[in-house]
């Protein structure tokens, strides 16, 4: 029996999410919870998405609007085994999943007390095997966790401090900004180096986030103290062996983010969504043998997709092996193929 996936939040994310649950054979979407009938939901509809408005006010206005709703999210609920909740941060749906007897998935606009577990299918999928309720951390987040859970598996590490260049909004928004200044977050660290810690614990780090005017991707500097002495090689061995991280060469012309989505749109995906995480393969050093840099990228508005789909397997216990749940998600979303 395919496990029954609900959406709540049809928006960057909860698209995104609808359309990797679609093609997995051992999941069924049964519909997508939205508060306004706009554009949006049309074209949901059309691809033969089932809609639900948020509450009764939203069912109201998908009325007036011609649009078909099923009912309301209470409704959808009902027939769901889990909700993947894709709201803006604090939207407050956990005592309606609570009462509903249904499993959540949060994004990481949420904190990480939210559910005391957050997920990272790469590094710690067996603990949440069985969970009612875990949280994904942020595309930032899981961007750094897809290329330091791999070096601190393998090789060791020390202490890190990751610079981080946030995009100021999606390409989709034009709400927010800033649209022509550099914005540094004055708290350090950034919140990102705390948030990593909740699915990497005993990690050292340190991060600084600035943010950009530009919608495309994040981008992050990152120096890694190791613990014992590594050459380039052996690190690009190490990522090699995790299909969610992705080279691209500045000697092949791929010299910022924006050849990187031209990469991506290549790559012909849905929605040109890169899930993977882009590091610049010429811009991996190691100086002394143990310090090592390098620059990656992140496409904020997919990175976190094929975890959702895993942390589905895993807390419904589909899969109860990470590796196998990691590999058919990555066939059905055609990861891997970019290296
Ligand atoms: P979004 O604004 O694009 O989409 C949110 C959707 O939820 C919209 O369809 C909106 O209409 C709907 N919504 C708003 N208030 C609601 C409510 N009270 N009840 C039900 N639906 C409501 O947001 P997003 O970028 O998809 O972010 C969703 C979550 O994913 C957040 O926690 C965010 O931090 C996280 N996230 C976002 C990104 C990103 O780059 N966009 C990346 C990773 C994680």
């Amino acid at each position: 029996m395919p496990a029954r996936i609900a959406i709540n939040g049809y928006g960057t994310i909860g698209k995104r999410v609808a359309d990797a649950v679609s093609l997995q054979d051992d999941m069924k979407l049964v519909g997508v919870a939205k508060t306004k009938p706009n554009f949006e939901a049309k074209i949901a509809a059309r691809k033969g998405y089932r809609l639900y408005a948020s509450d009764k006010e939203a069912l109201g206005k998908f009325q007036k609007a011609g649009v078909k709703a099923n009912g309301t999210l209470e409704d959808l609920i009902k027939e769901a085994d889990l909700v993947v909740d894709c709201t803006p941060e604090e939207s407050g749906y956990k005592p309606l999943y609570e009462k509903a007897g249904v499993k959540a998935i949060w994004q990481g606009g949420e904190e990480h007390s939210l559910t005391n577990l957050s997920f990272n299918a790469a590094a710690n999928y067996a603990d949440c095997l069985g969970a009612q309720f875990v949280r994904v951390p942020s595309c930032n987040t899981t961007g750094l966790i897809r290329t330091l859970y791999p070096l601190d598996a393998h090789i060791g590490i020390d202490k890190v401090l990751a610079v981080m260049v946030r995009r100021a909004a999606d390409p989709g928004d034009s709400k927010k900004g800033p649209i022509n200044a550099i914005e540094p977050e004055l708290e350090i660290p950034s919140h990102h180096g705390p948030d990593v810690r909740s699915v990497l614990p005993k990690l050292n780090i340190h991060t600084v986030a600035v943010k950009v005017s530009s919608t495309l991707m994040h981008l992050h500097a990152v120096s890694v103290d190791l613990r014992r002495e590594v050459g380039p090689a052996e690190v690009l061995e190490t990522w090699r062996r995790f299909p969610r991280v992705a080279f691209v060469k500045g000697g092949e012309g791929v010299k910022s983010t924006a050849e990187i989505m031209e990469f991506a749109r290549d790559l012909s995906r849905n929605r040109s969504d890169l899930y993977e995480i882009a590091v610049w393969q010429d811009g991996v050093h190691v100086v002394d043998g143990r310090h090592l840099y390098y620059f990656q990228a992140v496409h904020q508005e997919s990175d976190v997709v094929p975890e959702n789909v895993d942390a589905i397997r895993a807390i419904t216990g589909l899969e109860k092996d990470a590796r196998k749940s990691m590999e058919k998600t990555d066939r059905s979303l055609g990861i891997g193929v970019a290296n």
